[in-house]
């Protein structure tokens, strides 16, 4: 093993690090941690420490860490068949079973799975098949694509325009115009006060109305959302919100995604957030559940109205031009195989369910009453708590005062992960689904401690 101070040495040097203040990292400043190995819900880094990984790495190794299961089931795979690719009719014992396994447990109207490597390249799939698809029906104009604002889809160009998060936008000349944004479902930001959950609702949905209509319905091909908001700030969505959503959608014939990258494979206690809320998609994207980030893997389910179209389009056109080398790679397929089937034997989507209602219940219990805890909010094995300067005025902390990364150092130094999210001052927790309630009570507590340390 290499002395901590030489690794430290080349990860200064030769690491560039994703979503990370590049100067300080390079400075020394910004803190590094190499993690070493990881059970259940605990990671430990190169010096020893064990942490509760209350985040279960970025909301993806569901089942938790050190399941040999999976490892075996890659292992065998990479023996047997590392890699073959899936062009032309090709395929592997693997990624069929996978793409069977993932329609048994789909929302009723699915048709196909294709496979990629992350949440971001199975958005990017999808913008296509949607430009694609409206252009076999010869509806060339109809291109535009709405998100909402403080979205979250993936880091691209044009998923990185679908996220609504300045910080992913500013200086890097997006979003792309086919790409835009409305109001974010988040009822803690509502616009005034006064206004009920169901009235929020109908806000959100006259706002996307009204901004259909600006456009012109002809333009816009679809509408792409998380079931449940995810980096934005873990925000549930209000009252009736995708049925009223659905039904604008429907009556102008734009398509719906459903981003289920997080909620997809039972993040919410239920299979998938679409069933959870009673959504119809059209598209859904999984990535991170699909494997419990085992190893890379996503894909884009097709629902039968595009599956259609897209047939009708290869018969016209030729192959559909749209491939990655690593599409249904064997060895992502094994890994999602034995994820499914490790779900399903620990019952672990039932504990997601369980378990995430009792650690929403802690945490509630353990900070609500704080004076400058705005909210706390979940569903299933999510929750987030909002932090506000002035609960009763509802105003916010200055950001340049990062109240929600200083709780979660405080929480850090206690041996627990949370994430704070990236805009505003949010504590965000997804723990793998096999916590148990005694880990959940450690959370709750620590959490509690961490905010009277910062906010007293
Ligand atoms: N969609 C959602 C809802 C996500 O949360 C993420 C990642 N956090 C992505 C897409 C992008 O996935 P990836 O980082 O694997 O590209």
């Amino acid at each position: 093993m290499l002395r901590n101070d030489q690794i430290d040495e080349w990860d200064r040097e030769a690491f560039f690090h994703p979503s990370t203040h590049l100067a300080q990292h390079a400075r020394g400043e910004a803190p590094n941690r190499v993690i070493r190995t990881g059970s259940g819900c605990h990671i430990e880094d190169r010096e020893g420490t064990k942490l509760l990984d209350a985040f279960a790495g970025l909301y993806c190794v569901n089942v938790g860490y050190g399941r040999t299961e999976i490892a075996e089931a890659i292992a065998e795979q990479a023996k047997e068949l590392a890699y073959y690719h899936a062009y032309v009719g090709h395929g592997t014992e693997a990624s069929i079973t996978l793409a069977k396994m993932i329609l048994d447990r789909a929302p009723k109207g699915m048709s196909k799975v294709y496979f990629g490597l992350g949440g971001s390249d199975a958005n990017e799939t999808n913008v296509k098949l949607i430009w694609y698809y409206n252009n076999i029906l010869g509806r060339p104009e109809k291109k535009k694509i709405i998100s909402r604002w403080r979205g979250y889809h993936g880091s691209g160009l044009v998923t990185g325009s679908l996220t609504g998060l300045e910080l992913f936008h500013k200086k890097f000349d997006l979003p792309l115009a086919q790409v835009i944004h409305t109001e974010a479902p988040y009822y803690l930001r509502r616009p005034n006060k006064g206004m009920s959950e169901a009235e929020f609702t109908a806000y959100c949905v006259a706002e996307l109305e009204a901004l259909i209509e600006r456009e012109g319905p002809d333009t816009i091909a679809a509408f792409i959302g998380e079931p449940l908001m995810g980096t934005g700030g873990i925000v549930p969505p209000p009252e009736g919100y995708w049925p009223a959503i659905q039904e604008v959608l429907d009556r102008h014939d734009i398509l719906l995604v459903a981003d289920e990258v997080v909620t997809g494979f039972g993040r919410l206690g239920s299979m998938f957030g679409s069933d959870h809320y009673g959504i119809r998609p059209d598209l859904i994207t999984i990535a991170k559940g699909l494997t419990s980030a085992y190893a890379p893997l996503s894909g884009s389910i097709v629902g039968d109205k595009m599956w259609k179209v897209l047939e009708q389009g290869t018969d016209e056109n030729g192959p559909i031009g749209h491939g990655w080398t690593y599409s249904a790679h064997p060895i992502g397929a094994a890994a999602g195989v034995a994820n499914l089937k490790l779900l399903d034997e620990l019952n672990l989507i039932e504990n997601a369910g369980r378990v995430g209602a009792y650690l929403n219940k802690a945490l509630a219990e353990a900070v609500g009453d704080h004076a400058h805890v705005a909210e706390v909010r979940g569903e299933g094995m999510i929750a987030a708590v909002e932090f506000q300067k002035d609960v009763e005025a509802g105003e916010f902390f200055d950001p340049a005062d990062k109240v929600g990364a200083r709780i979660s150092a405080k929480l850090l130094e206690q041996g627990v992960i949370a994430r704070a999210m990236p805009q505003g001052d949010i504590l965000g927790f997804a723990p793998p689904f096999c916590l148990t309630e005694s880990q959940a009570d450690e959370i709750a507590g620590k959490t509690a401690k961490a905010v009277a340390e910062v906010l007293t």
